[in-house]
């Protein structure tokens, strides 16, 4: 579902990633672990357009989102759906509002569709007291949760995730995990996330890849990265963190 062939991305003179290829296959969840600064979120933003290729190519679903006439980057991007580590919620917007919002203004959504999706959406994320409510009035975990329902309202056929726990207190790690793992579970959303939880990689993922300097060194199902790695660079990594 997620193609990037051959995709080269520098920031001045320092090449992030460096002719990168790789897939997603249709409801797959993938995490790519690696250390600071290999260019994992980069990959995200690309996909998210949020930032641009020097080089290569991506198709999400069959459709190429670059490189592609502005039209369609904006209609492609319509199949991705991503939580951000910082949650980043309108903060004067009410929690219901933040889901709302893009359904009506991107997919044309009327207001009442909109309401009825939003709210079934927060009952999945167990805030479904919080409709009226400020973020800024919520806990991270509960942000994290508004900000998760607010990217599935999109429909998305990709769901982006990066270091969605990062920010948080550690008492509310394990219930965003759940949320998230719940998820993976019960639809048949493709997932990317970039992780430094490795218990949540190993059990989301269908597949690990294993990044360092802006290319894919490993990748294999999370049993076989995470206890017999074929790269040292793995090995080290996970002794590391793990
Ligand atoms: P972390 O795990 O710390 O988030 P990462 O693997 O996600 O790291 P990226 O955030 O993708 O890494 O960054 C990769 C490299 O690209 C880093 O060297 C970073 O400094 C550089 N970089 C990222 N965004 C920009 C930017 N907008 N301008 C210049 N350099 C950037």
């Amino acid at each position: 579902l997620i193609r990037l062939a051959n995709i080269t991305k520098r920031f001045g003179a320092n090449t992030v990633l460096d002719d990168l290829s790789f897939t997603v296959a249709p409801g797959k969840h993938v995490t790519l672990i690696g250390p600071s600064g290999s260019g994992k979120t980069t990959i995200l933003r690309l996909l998210m357009t949020l930032t641009r290729p020097d080089e290569g190519t991506i198709t999400v679903d069959g459709d190429q989102l670059f490189p592609a006439p502005e039209k369609q980057i904006r209609e492609v991007r319509k199949k991705i759906g991503m939580v951000f580590q910082q949650f980043n919620l309108f903060p004067n917007m009410s929690v219901l509002r933040n889901i709302t919002e893009a359904p009506v203004q991107v997919l044309g959504m009327s207001g009442d569709e909109a309401e009825e999706r939003a709210r079934e959406l927060l009952d999945l994320v167990g805030l479904a007291d919080k409709c009226d409510a400020k973020p800024t009035r919520l806990s991270g975990g509960q942000q994290q949760r508004v900000a998760i329902a607010r990217a599935l309202a999109m429909r998305p056929r990709v769901l982006l995730l990066d270091e969605v726990t990062s920010a948080l207190d550690p008492e509310l790690v394990a219930g965003v995990l759940d949320l998230l793992r719940d998820i993976a579970r019960s639809t048949d959303i493709t997932m990317l996330c970039v992780t430094h939880e490795m218990g949540f990689a190993r059990d989301i993922s269908d597949q690990v890849l294993m990044f360092d300097g802006g290319r894919v060194i490993e990748s294999g199902s999370p049993e076989k990265i995470f206890t017999d790695p074929e790269q040292d660079r793995t090995r080290e990594f996970l002794s590391a963190v793990l």
